[in-house]
C-alpha cells in the first residue's frame, strides 16, 4: 500500500479487511435472545499494519483525514482510535502482547449510516492483528473480540450482531444467527435477486432514548410472562394478558423471530419478499419505531415493479431502508427510487445498489 508508506516511511506487513453489514430480516430481536438475518455489503474497510517506528502506536484513517499517536501507557485515545486502539488491547488481555504499530485505516463503508463501519473497522483490524501475530482465533472469537473492544474502550454497549455479521457472513449468502447461542448457518441469498439500501437522511435523533425504552419494554414483558428473554415465546396467542404497549413490543418479537426462522426452511425472493413487508409492518404497527420518511422511502420501494419487498432496517427513528430486488436491477431501482422520495422533499442518499 503506497500511502502506507508515504505516511510510515516504512513498509505494512500486513494487509486486512472485513465489510460492513446490512440487516436483511430480524429486528430488535438480538437484545432478546433471537434471530437475525444479515448479509454483507460490497463496500468492506482495509487495513494496512506495520511496526511502528517509535514506542508508539500510530493510525491514521483516509476518511477522517486524522492521525493519532497513542503512547500505550497513556489512557485510552477518544474518537476513531478507541476502536483501533480497543482491539489491540482486547487481544494483549487474552494474552497476546503487541508492539507498537502503525496502523492505516481506508474504507468505503458509508460511516454512521447503520451498515456498521464501527464493526468492519474492528474486524478489519484483528484480522490484520491475527496475521501479523498469528494468533490462534477463530471468527467467532475474533467478532467477540470486536465487540469486547467496541464496549470497554469506544464505549457503545452493542450486542453481537454487527461483528458476527462482519466477520463471518458475505455478499453471495445471508447468516442467519442465533444470538443466544451464537448457532450460525449461511444460507444461500435469495434466487434472482439482490438488494438495495436507501439511507433516509432523516437523523436518528431520538434513537438512544427509543432504543432503550424498547429494551426495557421487552425485559418488563419477558418478566411478566415468565421468560429468560421473549426469544423463549413462539406463540404471539401468549402475549394476551400484557398490558399495551408492551403486548405489541412483544408480539413484534416473537413474529419477527418466527419470520426469520421461516428463512431456514430455503424460500424464494417473492417469498422472502413478503417477509421482509411483513416485518416493515411490524416494526411500524407493534413496535412503533418508524418516522414520516421512512413510511414513505418503504412505500415508494415497495410500489414499484421488481421490487420483492422492503422495510426499514437497523434500530429505526431514521437511517435506512433495504429492498430485496430483482437480480440486475438495484441500480436502476435504487436510482428512481431516490428519485421520487427526494422530490418529495426529503435528502436520502444510495448506500448500496
Ligand atoms: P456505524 O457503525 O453504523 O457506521 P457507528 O457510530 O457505530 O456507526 O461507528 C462509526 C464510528 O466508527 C466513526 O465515528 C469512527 O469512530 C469509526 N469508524 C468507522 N469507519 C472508520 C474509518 N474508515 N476511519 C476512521 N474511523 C472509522
Ligand atoms: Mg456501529
Amino acid at each position: 500500500m503506497m500511502d502506507f508508506q508515504q505516511r510510515f516511511k516504512t513498509s505494512p506487513e500486513v494487509i486486512a479487511s472485513a465489510p460492513g453489514r446490512v440487516n436483511l430480516l430480524g429486528e430488535h430481536t438480538d437484545y432478546n435472545d433471537g434471530f437475525v438475518l444479515p448479509t454483507a455489503i460490497p463496500q468492506r474497510t482495509t487495513v494496512a499494519i506495520g511496526f511502528s517506528a517509535d514506542d508508539r502506536h500510530h493510525f491514521y484513517s483516509v476518511e477522517l483525514n486524522e492521525s493519532v499517536a497513542v503512547v500505550p501507557a497513556d489512557s485510552p485515545p477518544q474518537g476513531f482510535a478507541s476502536y483501533v486502539y480497543g482491539c489491540i488491547r482486547v487481544v494483549e488481555t487474552a494474552g497476546h502482547p503487541v508492539p507498537p504499530l502503525a496502523v492505516f485505516v481506508t474504507s468505503s463503508v458509508p460511516i454512521g449510516s447503520g451498515l456498521s463501519s464501527s464493526a468492519a473497522l474492528e474486524v478489519a483490524v484483528l484480522r490484520g492483528l491475527r496475521s501479523l501475530l498469528q494468533l490462534d482465533l477463530d471468527d467467532v472469537k475474533l467478532a467477540q473480540l470486536g465487540q469486547q473492544a467496541e464496549m470497554q474502550y469506544a464505549g457503545v454497549s452493542c450486542g453481537i450482531l454487527d461483528q458476527m455479521a462482519c466477520s463471518l457472513a458475505d455478499s453471495e449468502h445471508m447468516l442467519f444467527l442465533d444470538t443466544r447461542t451464537l448457532d450460525r448457518q449461511l444460507l444461500p441469498f435469495p434466487t434472482g435477486a439482490e438488494m438495495v439500501v436507501i439511507d433516509s437522511g432523516v437523523a436518528r435523533s431520538l434513537a438512544t432514548s427509543g432504543y432503550n425504552q424498547r429494551r426495557a419494554e421487552c425485559e418488563a414483558a419477558a418478566h411478566q410472562l415468565g421468560v429468560k428473554a421473549l426469544r423463549d415465546v413462539t406463540d404471539p396467542q401468549q402475549v394476551a394478558s400484557l398490558p399495551e404497549p408492551i403486548r405489541r413490543r412483544a408480539r413484534h418479537v416473537i413474529t419477527e423471530n418466527n419470520r426469520v426462522l421461516k428463512v431456514l426452511a430455503g424460500i424464494s425472493a417473492p417469498e422472502f419478499g413478503a417477509l421482509m413487508n411483513a416485518s416493515h409492518a411490524s416494526l411500524r404497527d407493534d413496535y412503533e419505531v418508524s418516522v414520516p420518511a421512512l413510511e414513505r422511502l418503504v412505500e415508494i420501494l415497495q410500489a414499484m415493479p421488481d421490487v420483492f419487498g422492503a422495510r426499514l432496517t437497523g434500530a429505526g427513528f431514521g437511517g435506512a431502508c433495504v429492498a430485496l430486488v430483482a437480480a440486475g436491477q438495484a441500480q436502476a431501482i435504487a436510482t428512481n427510487a431516490l428519485n421520487l422520495y427526494n422530490r418529495a422533499g426529503y435528502n436520502g442518499r444510495i448506500l448500496v445498489g
